[in-house]
């Protein structure tokens, strides 16, 4: 079967598609209006010219008032029926083709009943079928290509048969048929591969808009991403910031937690940078497994962290409960760091909890958060300080939260 240039491109894949079922679903609803447009005008046109077979051709009127009507009639009604189905296009395209290539030959049956010379005349009304096939109804030019051939080799197959029919006419009606099959066909070929072109540029256009955009988001995600501990970083937390800022007004309270390495220069210094890395891994998933999925964990700076948990999300707002865990499972990692009195590697931290407010920032909290961790740091590390913003936000503590920057566990 003959294929336009672009035909292997069709049986390309888009995700559970092909491009050619993707090409004839997006064209099906535009095409199909104009089928039916288009289907709708021939055969008024077809019928119209019973009205000319009476008055040219008296002699087959019975003939075609019958024929026109016990087969042409039903089968535009079958026509139109399946255009309504839940078919392909193509399946449609089909068939109005099929029809036409009918109507072709019941046409031909019908002068081929008259004895009436004015035949050789009308005859060459049968060259619309040629168009039809081609440029009104603009199938696919593969279905185009064949019905063309078998509707041209109808028509000269009949011709001969016609009520004084002589070579000289045939010739005469080749001079006009061949030029009619020939241009119709390549305008038709010309304006599938036109059609065909123009929708695969689009479909690549929008595939690589869909890839950009999908690498965009990707970009978009490892930008807000730690390379080392695969946690938020700051640029994700001042996103977080933005959404936090929409919940002021809605009664919620927040903690920050703020996590400081103990003597870390110190480890790096004794174990070396690349196992201080390790080092910081091994806290940052402590932290992260200690957590819930609503708690957005950060690493804040070098060997700081940060936690931001917020009453909305978390289930349970337990943030000294959960930062007093945090430090006794970073403890029980029981990773060496021998320059230390410990013996291994511990983390001080610092808490502030309260409302949030539309004129109060969450660096405020942040600035609370630091002041605790430096009362942790200044009493002798290893600990967890508190501080409330708020009494407001007490009683989803562990403990009773006062408004003192000084709370110990
Ligand atoms: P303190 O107990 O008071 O917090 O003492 P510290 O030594 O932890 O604090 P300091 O701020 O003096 O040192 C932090 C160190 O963290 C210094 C820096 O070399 C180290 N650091 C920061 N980022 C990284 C990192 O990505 N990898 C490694 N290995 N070290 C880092
Ligand atoms: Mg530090
Ligand atoms: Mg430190």
């Amino acid at each position: 079967m003959y294929r336009l240039p672009y035909y292997h491109q069709l049986s390309q894949r888009i995700g559970t598609t092909t491009v050619r079922e993707k090409y004839d679903l997006d064209r099906h609803d535009e095409q199909l209006r104009s089928l039916r447009l288009l289907t709708s005008l021939l055969v008024a046109f077809y019928f119209f010219y019973t009205l000319v077979d009476i008055y040219l051709l008296p002699d087959i009127t019975a003939r075609s008032l019958l024929l026109r009507s016990i087969i042409m009639l039903p089968a535009t009604a079958l026509l139109f029926a399946y255009y309504n189905r839940p078919v392909s296009i193509r399946r449609k395209e089909l068939a109005g083709v099929l029809v036409a290539c009918l109507a072709t030959v019941v046409w031909c049956v019908i002068l081929l009943g008259s004895e009436n010379e004015r035949v050789l005349k009308y005859f060459y009304a049968g060259l619309v079928f040629l168009m039809v096939l081609t440029i009104v109804l603009t199938p696919p030019f593969e279905y185009s290509l064949y019905s063309s051939l078998f509707v041209f080799a109808c028509l000269y197959t009949t011709i001969w048969f016609l009520h004084g029919a002589t070579s000289i006419y045939v010739i005469n009606h080749l001079a006009l048929g061949v030029p009619v099959l020939v241009l119709t066909l390549i305008a038709n070929y010309r304006f599938s591969a036109e059609s065909l072109r123009l929708y695969l540029k689009n479909i690549s256009v929008e595939q690589l808009r869909e890839e950009l955009s999908a690498r965009n988001a990707e970009l978009e995600k490892i930008s807000h991403i730690d390379p080392l501990t695969g946690l938020t970083n700051r640029r994700g937390l001042a996103r977080f910031t933005d959404d936090l800022q929409q919940l002021s007004g809605a009664r919620c309270c927040i903690a920050v937690i703020l996590i400081d390495v103990d003597h870390f220069k110190a480890f790096n210094d004794f174990y070396g940078h690349a196992e201080g890395d390790n080092c910081l891994r091994a806290v940052a998933g402590a932290i992260r497994a200690a957590c819930t999925q609503e708690d957005l964990v950060c690493r804040f700076g070098g060997e700081e962290f940060l936690i931001l948990r917020s009453d909305q999300g978390a289930q349970d707002f337990n943030v000294l409960t959960l930062a007093e865990k945090i430090r006794t499972e970073v403890a029980e990692l029981a990773i060496p760091h021998q320059p230390t009195q410990e013996g291994r590697v511990t983390i001080s931290v610092g808490v502030c909890a309260g409302p949030i407010e539309p004129d109060v920032e969450l660096n405020t909290f942040i600035k609370e958060a630091d002041a605790a961790l430096y009362a942790a740091k200044r009493e002798g590390r290893n600990r967890v300080r508190f501080h409330a913003q708020h009494a407001d936000c007490g009683p989803h503590l562990s403990r009773p939260c006062v408004a003192s920057s000084d709370n110990t566990l």
